[in-house]
């Protein structure tokens, strides 16, 4: 063979796991490389760890909750030690699966730093191999904004290692991890402060859920604050202050910047071979996800498009059977459904109503918003939204949004129905589940607008 490997798979996160350990199951012959974590960010830094989170902050919640059912619990008390120990447990337990994952079919693994040196070669720690595809899969780190202290802020890298649960924390951002974040310290009894730049966070979100998701996290505690930007920070005796353009300061013990997430493209000799990376340090990529070096690949975070771990695992299947299984498979990116695991969550698929409204001429939207049951005891004021968009000359079902519990787990089974075309009459049809909160999603029939 003229190469030490078919593949060479720089980073061993979601995305280039999944098909590093396709191709080897199509008869390729492997190797993949990571320097930090097996899994990546998903399992060691994101999605599970902050999954875990979310899960132990809800407990708070539930025991007040409980009360109203007949429950004496007493006092409780939180250990944040006993949390972070069990959530590293897992997140081993997890890293060696991923490796047995890697190690069946007959994958390499080099657990270190990987660098190209030309087209085919590729510098592991001290050696060099070569291969004849290369795929980058390395990800994307959080990126801080340029200004006067920020070496003082955390990341959400630090956020999963805290020694001690902070008392008072800042969330800087609108995205998926601030508002997850902020959720995450409220619940754990944290004195919670979220700041975001403009005038509704959650950008890019349907205005409605936008502004139910604000109303909630204020209920809830959390000290909103919209057009907030900060100027400057600085270590005092009182603790970490923010001072804000407005004139105002806030302080706090810790500051957690969740201002994005920018593609980690430079530590990887790219430059060397002549691989072009846009303005946002994103690789460009065509739709086979082939680089301008016809025979390097990427996928992932790295190339930017969604920044979801079931995207780049779906990119690294595509390119496994297309590159070893003699396929010309595709991704779609339309009807992504995604989930904000803020409290109470979000789920969401298909466009926003002001998109839909520019898409479809007569767009039909139903909405509803209520107590959910379990809640009903107490006097818990949280609520659940929901809202599907229908396009009135199809009568397709385009898009259906919610905030409330376990929003994910109810819009990914309506996701299949949405991408298989289903209409209104199609939800009308279908007999509801009672009690839950689901069933509103077919027994919805006035229209709201
Ligand atoms: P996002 O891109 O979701 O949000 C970034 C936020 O930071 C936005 O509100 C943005 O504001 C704000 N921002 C950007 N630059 C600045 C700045 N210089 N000063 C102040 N605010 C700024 O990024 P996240 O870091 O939250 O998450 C990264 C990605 O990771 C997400 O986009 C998502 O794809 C993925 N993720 C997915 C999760 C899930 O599936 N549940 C969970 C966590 C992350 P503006 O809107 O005004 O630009």
């Amino acid at each position: 063979m003229k190469y030490d490997y078919d593949l060479f798979v720089i980073g061993a996160g979601s995305g280039g796991v999944r098909a590093a350990r396709m191709s080897a199951n199509l008869g390729a012959k492997v190797a993949i490389a990571e320097e930090r974590y097996l899994g990546g960010t998903c399992v060691n830094v994101g999605c599970i760890p902050k999954k875990l989170f979310v899960y132990g902050s809800h407990f708070s919640e539930d025991f007040e909750e409980s009360a109203a059912y007949g429950w004496q619990i007493g006092d409780t008390d939180f250990e944040w030690s006993t949390l972070l120990e069990n959530k590293d447990r897992e997140i081993s337990r997890l890293n060696g699966i991923y490796k047995n994952l890697l190690e069946s079919p007959g994958a390499a693994i080099y657990e270190t730093h990987a660098e190209l040196v030309d087209a085919h070669s590729i510098r592991v720690g001290d050696h060099q191999v070569t291969s004849d595809k290369i795929l980058v899969a390395t990800g994307s780190w959080p990126s801080i904004p340029a200004f006067p202290g920020n070496e003082h802020v955390q990341t959400s890298n630090d956020a999963f290692f805290f020694e001690t649960l902070p008392e008072r924390v800042i969330v800087v951002g609108g995205g998926y991890i601030a508002v997850e974040f902020a959720g995450i310290y409220q619940g754990l009894g944290v004195d919670t402060t979220l700041l975001y730049r403009g005038p509704l966070f959650l950008r890019g979100f349907d205005d409605s859920v936008r502004e139910f998701v604000r109303d909630q996290l204020i209920e809830k505690g959390v000290d909103v604050r919209f057009d907030a930007v900060v100027d400057e920070v600085v270590v005092t005796n009182e603790g970490k202050v923010a001072h804000l353009t407005d004139g105002t300061d806030v302080v706090a013990d810790e500051i957690l910047y969740a201002t994005g997430r920018r593609p980690l493209s430079s530590s990887c000799g790219l430059e060397s071979v002549g691989v072009r990376v846009d303005r946002s340090s994103a690789i460009r990529v065509d739709s086979n996800y082939q680089t301008n070096v016809p025979n390097i690949y990427a996928i992932g975070d790295v190339i930017d498009r969604m920044q979801l771990t079931p995207v780049a695992i779906a990119e690294g299947m595509c390119i496994a059977y297309n590159l070893f299984g003699g396929e010309s498979r595709q991704v779609t990116y339309e009807d992504i459904p995604t989930s904000v695991f803020c409290q109470p969550n979000i789920g969401t698929v298909g466009p926003t109503e002001t998109v839909a409204q520019r898409t479809y001429d007569d767009l039909h939207v139903y909405e509803s918003s209520f107590r959910p049951l379990k809640l009903t005891m107490s006097d818990n004021q949280e609520r659940t939204y929901m809202k599907l968009l229908v396009d009135g000359d199809t009568d397709r079902v385009v898009a259906a949004h919610m905030v409330g519990p376990e929003a994910g787990e109810i819009i990914q089974g309506l996701a299949v129905a949405i991408k298989a075309g289903a209409t209104k009459a199609d939800f009308d049809a279908t007999i509801g589940i009672h009690p839950t909160a689901a069933e509103e999603f077919v027994t919805m029939r006035e229209r709201s607008r």
